[in-house]
Parts: structure tokens; sequence; C-alpha cells
């Protein structure tokens, strides 16, 4: 059983108040750095734990902070992505619905090891209910002293608010997340500059992952190098993973880096198997726009080592024999799930949530939903599938922000791994319409007519 750092108290009844919070501990980082460290000792820290942006791209936290500029008088912010809205991944929203206290405290040791006096929690707008929980705990924590001004006598000033967003999936991107925080469209701007030079209204600014934050706390509390003694190599620490699929026990579990797939996916602490018995056919490691793997390459890499559940094993063989830890939305796919099928809904998302501003991206996420559709429902021809394979190509690495990849990835690795389904979709078109929706294929398959 993992050791758990974030997710620790979370069966304490009440732990969601800030009474029962702070009998369990809570806020006790906060005391600790305000009374005898710098901010600098804690931007040190967190470099020596190793962690890693948990919201997907996995880079260097501490490497992260060090680029904002020295304070010099001009306002600075860190801003909260908690616009969790990649598909299977709904850890965040566990973490701030079960311990909205532990994000605020970690929100007030990075304020503080920032320099920032001004920080924000932008939260996607499906989750209202989650807004409603932590401006209920910041109100809490502004009552007991925990923010405002002069914070325990420390001399250090923070304001905090969540601020909700309209339910668009663009706007997890840090920088149409501050257009989105400024009032304008979540459209994402061209880098560099980057945030951290000119971010909110202009001013240096931190955006960081709900998860990536809650961590700096035991990082406070522990050492960042008790931190960096849990999982392997460069994947330290714990990380939240949204478990769901075709298993007995979705859910969000804590793991150590250093569990292996297999243990995550059969193990009774963790996924405890493949639903109704049935077999692994495929599996979705890091939230719907990482790679898919198929069931050979899911709990061992291509060169036979156990695959582990660390950000270097599961890229093992690049995108070739690999994939991603991405954001951890692990999605375990059985023996009759359909891949062609869950391709055509991943790209209908995509499609869905592009701004438009990139050509590749607009129009190329168009054309990829409605080849999938047309091969999903019978229409499709031999060449549609290097048709498709030819759009992701010409997406990715193509476009202002990483939709246009996250687009791509999922479509590249489907045909990659499954070309034989999709021959087979365009080869026994009714027979894959009834073994997926188990219908009366000639209505569908009739051509649809003006
Ligand atoms: Fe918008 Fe897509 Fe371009 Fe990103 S890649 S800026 S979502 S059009």
């Amino acid at each position: 059983m993992s050791r758990k750092l974030l997710l620790e108290n979370d069966h304490i009844e009440g732990i969601n108040t800030y009474d029962v919070y702070r009998k369990n501990g809570g806020y006790r980082s906060v005391e600790k750095a305000l009374k005898s460290m710098s901010p600098d000792d804690i931007v040190e820290e967190v470099k020596k734990s190793g962690l890693r942006g948990r919201g997907g791209a996995g880079f260097p936290t501490g490497m992260k902070w060090s680029f904002i500029a020295k304070p010099d008088g001009v306002p600075r912010h860190l801003l909260c992505n908690a616009d969790e809205s990649e598909p299977g991944t709904f850890k965040d929203r566990y973490l701030m619905e079960k311990i909205p206290h532990l994000l605020i405290e970690g929100m007030i040791l990075s304020s503080y090891a920032l320099g920032a006096n001004q920080s924000y929690i932008y939260i996607r707008g499906e989750y209202m209910y989650v807004l409603r929980i932590l401006e209920k705990a910041i109100a809490e924590a502004y009552a007991n002293g925990w923010l405002g001004k002069n914070i325990l006598g420390s001399g250090f000033d923070l304001e905090l608010s969540v601020s909700p967003g309209a339910g668009a999936y663009i706007c997890g991107e840090e920088t149409a997340l501050i257009e989105s925080l400024e009032g304008k469209r979540g459209n994402p701007r061209m880098k560099p500059p980057f945030p951290a030079v000119k971010g909110l209204w202009q001013r240096p600014t931190v955006v960081n992952n709900v998860e990536t934050i809650a961590a700096v706390v035991p990082i406070v509390n522990d050492g960042g190098e008790e931190y960096a003694k849990i999982g392997i190599g460069r994947s330290t620490g714990t990380k939240l993973i949204s478990a769901s699929g075709n298993i007995n026990k979705p859910g969000v579990y804590e793991i150590e880096m250093n569990i292996s797939v297999e243990e995550f996916i059969y193990g009774d602490n963790y996924c405890g198997g493949i639903k109704n018995g049935k077999k692994l056919k495929a599996c979705v490691p890091g939230g719907s726009s990482v790679p898919i793997l198929p069931h050979y390459l899911v709990c061992k890499t291509a060169s036979g080592q156990d695959r582990l559940m660390t950000y270097e094993s599961l890229a093992d063989g690049g995108f070739a024999t690999g994939s991603m830890l991405g954001s951890g939305g692990f999605i375990v796919y059985d023996e009759d799930q359909c891949i062609v099928r869950n391709t055509w809904n991943f790209s209908r998302f995509y499609h869905h949530e592009s701004c438009g501003q990139c050509s590749p991206c607009r129009e190329g996420t168009g054309w990829m939903e409605k080849v999938l559709h047309r091969l999903e429902y019978g229409h499709g021809k031999m060449e549609d599938i290097d048709l498709l394979w030819d759009i992701q190509r010409k997406i990715e690495g193509n476009t202002i922000c990483p939709l246009g990849d996250a687009a791509a990835w999922p479509v590249a690795a489907a045909i990659r791994h499954f070309r034989e389904e999709f021959e087979w979709h365009v080869n026994e078109p009714k027979a894959a319409l009834q073994v997926n929706y188990g219908l009366v294929a000639e209505k569908i398959f009739e051509p649809v007519t003006a």
C-alpha cells in the first residue's frame, strides 16, 4: 500500500472544515514557513524535492518558480489551475472537495515563496459546487488569520479568491487561463513572452496545478529531501491517479511513484482487476490526450521491463511503444471496447474544444472527427485510414498551443497499434455496427438522404 502525503486524512469526518483540518495538523507548514523560512528557502526545498508539475507537462516546479524575477515592487501573481477538464481526469476535484484547506495551505506557502500578494484559484465552470466548498474554506482561513494582512505577524499579506471559468477545456492552458481571468475570451497566447515575464495583466505570473500546489505542504513540513526519497529517479513523491474504465474499483488513488502498472491495475489496493473477469485490451495512462497502449505494452515495456507508474517508464519507447503519465487520468479498456469509437469520441471532444485560432487545429480536428465518424458508422474507405494519419501529422507541432498535439496523438497511437480494427470497420461495417451497438445495422447503414 502506498504512503499517502495528500490524501492521508481524506477519510476523516469533517476534514473539509477548518476546525477538523486544524486539529489534524493543518496549517502547521505555514507556521513553520512564516516563522523560520525565507521565500528562497521554500523554493530551495521544492527544488530538492524534485516535484514536477502534476497538471500534465511534468515540468520541474522549482525550476518554473525560479524563472520569475526577484520581487522589484511590481505585483506578481500565483494562479492555481483548477480547470481540470481532461477527459478521464478528476483527481483535483476530489482533492478540493474533500480537503479544500490543503489547497489553501499550499497557496499560502507558494505565494509566500514567489512574493505574490494576490493569488487566484481558477476553477472550471462545471465544478460550481466545488467552488462553493472552496469559498467557504477561504472565508474560514480569513476568519482564522491565515489570509489577509500581516499573516501570523510575519509582514506577509495575501489576498486569495476563487474564480470560475465558463466550461472551456482550452482555459486549462496557462495563457488561455490568464486571458479568461482577465475577462477576455480564453484564447491561448503566443509564447514567448512566458507568463513568468508577462502573465496576468502583463505582470510576472506562475500558473500551477492544484495537486502541485498541495504537494508543497508535505515538502515544507518534512523537507524536500524526505519527499525526494519516495519514488524512483526523476519521478519523486506521490501522484494522484484518477482510475476509470472497465475496472473493479474506479476512483482516485494516491500512489508512490514506484509501483508497477500491473500492481495498479490488478492489485486489491488499487483498481482490483478488470471488471467481470474480462481481458485487458488497452490503456490510456494519462488522460485522453496521451497515446493509447495496447495490452502487450501496458504492463511491460517493449524491452520486456516491468512498466512502472512513473514519468519515465510510461514514456519508455517514445510514442512508438510508450505513452505519458500526463494528468494521471488512467483509463482501462476491456476486450469488448471499440478503439475506433473511442478515438472518434476523443476527436469529437477536441474539435468541439478547439479555440479556432490556428488552421491546423481548427480544420484538422474537424476533419479527423468527420473521417472517424464515417469509419465508425460504416461509410469508411480504406484510404480514410491513411488520410487520418496524414491529418494528424499535419496538426502535431504546428499550432499555437498543445491542444493540437493533444488531438493528434490519440489518433496516431490508435492507428499505430490498432490498424486492423480500423480496417475491419471498412471491410465489415455491418458487423462492426452490430458488435458496437447491438443495433439493426441496416437501419444505420442506409445512406442519409435529404
Ligand atoms: Fe486554439 Fe487549437 Fe490553436 Fe490551441 S492549437 S490556439 S486550441 S486553434
